[in-house]
């Protein structure tokens, strides 16, 4: 059996897999993102020799995917502290001597879902995660959207109610763009307790389902998406997803007239079919293309 590695590599924790050709996850491993030395050297024990034929990174970012640069592979601006200019492909490279395939965290799971989850046969679909940051990729004619960077979907601006929504927000660079408003932290900071503890009856819910409706709606009328899948933390909260389905409804009202749309919301904006598993099965998939490509 050919063995494959993953790493999600997040902002607040790096999960290590190794799985097979069929995104089977055999072994994983869950740590907490610390200092950039101590979390690689966690990840790189764990995949020291193991008979790998490939690794897959995705990581939190933004991060530099242009082959031709020279500082591709690397942390840009990120807002976590110590953890710019960091290199998240080369110590993997040289010091397991494999392939390594890198995207965003949020690509990785989109490609995990189009291999084996909810976009399965799709060619233009969104993933969106809704946690302690709010982060999107997807595929656009059947590759992985990139660009001059990549998609850094959770920056968008929103409609922010000032009279409904006194909070500034928490973004570092925007303050109330959409994860500055909608984030986890932005809940807790909004509220002054985690979203965890929040009832599900709280007004708290329905302004997130309000922000990311308006999100999931800017995203469905700019890149037209086949179908929108929504993970992470947040989006577990109970009620959220129809709530969302209905206001992304409400907000396009009648104007896109496309079936998959009006007659089969549930269908369109939907949870990852890998569930929590997406990102690191995603990055099983980023391998695999990296080991044939
Ligand atoms: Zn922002």
């Amino acid at each position: 059996m050919t063995l494959y590695g993953g790493i999600e590599a997040g902002g607040t924790k790096f999960v290590c897999g190794i799985g097979d050709e069929s995104g089977r996850l055999l072994e994983s491993i869950t740590f907490p993102t610390t200092t950039p030395g101590q979390t690689l050297a966690r990840a790189l024990a764990f995949f020291a020799g193991k008979p790998l034929a490939a690794l897959g990174i995705g990581t939190f970012g933004p991060v530099d995917l242009r082959p031709d640069s020279p500082a591709y592979g690397r942390i840009t601006s990120t807002p976590k502290p110590g953890w710019a200019n960091t290199d998240m492909l080369r110590p993997f490279r040289e010091r397991l001597g494999v392939p390594v395939g890198l995207d965003t965290d949020v690509n990785a799971a989109a490609l995990g879902e189009h291999r084996w989850g909810a976009a399965q046969g799709l060619d233009t679909f969104v993933y969106l995660t809704v946690g302690t940051g709010i982060g999107g990729g997807g595929m656009a004619g059947g590759r992985l959207m990139h660009g001059a960077l990549h998609p850094e979907m959770g920056h968008v601006r929103v409609p922010h109610d000032w009279a409904r929504d006194p909070f500034a927000g928490v973004c570092p660079y925007h303050g109330d763009c959409l994860e500055g408003l909608a984030s986890g932290p932005a809940i807790e900071a909004r509220w002054g307790v985690p979203g965890e503890s929040l009832p599900a009856d709280h007004p708290a819910w329905e302004l997130e389902a309000h922000y990311l409706a308006l999100g999931v709606a800017n995203l469905v009328l700019t890149l037209s998406p086949q179908r929108v899948i929504l993970g992470g933390g947040v989006m577990g909260v109970a009620g959220m997803l129809p709530r969302v389905r209905a206001l992304v409804l409400a907000l396009l009202n009648g104007y896109l007239q496309i079936a998959a749309i009006v007659e089969d919301i549930e269908g369109y904006i939907v949870p990852p079919g890998l569930g929590t598993q997406a990102g690191v099965r995603g990055a099983l998939a980023l391998a695999i293309g990296a080991a044939f490509g």
